[in-house]
């Protein structure tokens, strides 16, 4: 008895389903899939995985014999878990619900249609890739040298547009209010026939104006976007500045850019470009520093000790017994920028010395001067 009560109740839910939603496909349920795993919104794969795990487990078939609930709720686990442990079908759900995968799934069915949408939004020629992207966004990232000798994270907020949470992309207030589209039938177009001459007709396909070609129409808008699938949202993004990265490179986060209410339309990416701002001493060629040292007279001619701090504060020792030369260059190994990609490696650091002569002398110094240093080579003139 018991039993026969559960199914009729089940029946009169189908009917009311199957009367409610026109378009989707009959599984289709308005259950949130990180509610039907018990997962946050950002949970991880490894996550998923073991919620997955831990739930199938529990509502197994095998388990819970002739309890039709259970079984329901199994298959709209593994419903779940399929979405969600795919990377591209849960980055669509994300975004577009649903509605999004079933449209996905539907994707091969007016492949015409595509390519004529494309030719619209000027992809021309692009067969079986329906997906346009838009167009990336390219940004300077102002970093000191110090930050590309030693490495450094930017956190950078970024204020953009992102799919609406509430309708998932759908615009409507609930699946329900998605209705198939009463001029094109569902098809997104209609045929449109042309007198060109007496006895000459020529068909041709135009986009559904009534629904954009989309195929369907939103009955009740979603009220958070108003129906416009896309809402003013926040990014928070970590860029990791590596050591050794050259002025001009790029750093790309795939997909970062505004999000799009049309499905046909992906994100475009954000682009960096590493903006060296100057160094009050170190200049950068490739891996190289150069930089300049300026001796006095004294220094230039007896030899030299001098210390300086580098760019992540170790000192370096530079020295000479030697006379040093004006304009002289000195390559000191390993204390360059270090290689992207292999920071254990470090460029040349070449110091070019200047030597500071006295402004002036007194009579003594002079005498005392040509004394000491033996100027043949000036009386020789
Ligand atoms: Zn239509
Ligand atoms: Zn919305």
């Amino acid at each position: 008895m018991a039993k026969l009560s559960l199914s009729t109740a089940f029946l009169v839910v189908a009917v009311l389903f199957v009367s409610s939603v026109e378009f989707g496909a009959a599984q289709d349920d308005e259950e949130d899939y990180y509610e039907v795993l018990t997962v946050d919104r950002d949970a991880t794969e490894a996550q998923i995985r073991k919620a997955y795990r831990k739930l199938a487990k529990q509502y197994h078939p095998d388990r819970n014999k002739g309890d039709e609930a259970a079984e329901k709720k199994f298959r709209m686990v593994a419903e779940a878990y399929e979405v969600l442990s795919d990377n591209t079908k849960r980055q669509t759900y994300d975004t577009h619900g649903k509605e999004g995968l079933s449209d996905q799934q539907q994707g091969g069915g007016h492949g015409g249609m595509g390519d004529m949408f494309s030719n619209f939004f000027g992809g021309g020629g692009q067969r079986g890739h329906q997906q346009q992207k838009a167009q990336s966004l390219r940004l300077d990232l102002d970093v000191s040298l110090k930050d590309l000798y030693i490495g450094a994270s930017v956190e950078i907020e970024i204020s953009k547009q992102v799919v609406c949470a509430t309708c998932r992309g759908s615009g409507a207030k609930s699946s329900k209010d998605i209705k198939k589209c009463g001029t094109c039938g569902g098809k997104g177009f209609r045929l449109v026939q042309h007198q060109l001459g007496p006895g000459f007709v020529q068909q041709s396909q135009q986009p559904c104006e009534k629904c954009n070609g989309k195929g369907k129409i939103v009955k009740t808008r979603c009220t958070v976007c108003a129906g416009r699938k896309v809402v003013h949202g926040c990014d928070e993004i970590t860029i990791d500045v590596e050591r050794g990265m050259r002025n001009g490179e790029e750093i790309v986060f795939p997909r970062g850019g505004d999000q799009m209410g049309d499905m046909d339309v992906i994100p475009g990416d954000i682009i960096y470009t590493i903006r060296t701002a100057p160094h009050k001493r170190f200049e950068r060629i490739g891996d190289d520093l150069y930089m300049n040292l300026a001796l006095t007279l004294t220094e230039a001619l007896t030899g030299f000790k001098k210390k300086f701090k580098h760019l992540d504060g170790h000192e370096v020792l530079v020295k000479r017994s030697k006379v040093t030369q004006p304009d002289f260059v000195m390559a000191i190994p390993n204390e360059g920028m270090p290689q992207h990609n292999f920071p254990s490696v470090k460029g040349f650091l070449y110091v070019r010395f200047t030597v500071i002569l006295p402004t002036s002398l007194s009579k003594d110094q002079k005498t005392g001067v040509v004394k000491i240093l033996d100027n043949k080579a000036h009386s020789e003139l």
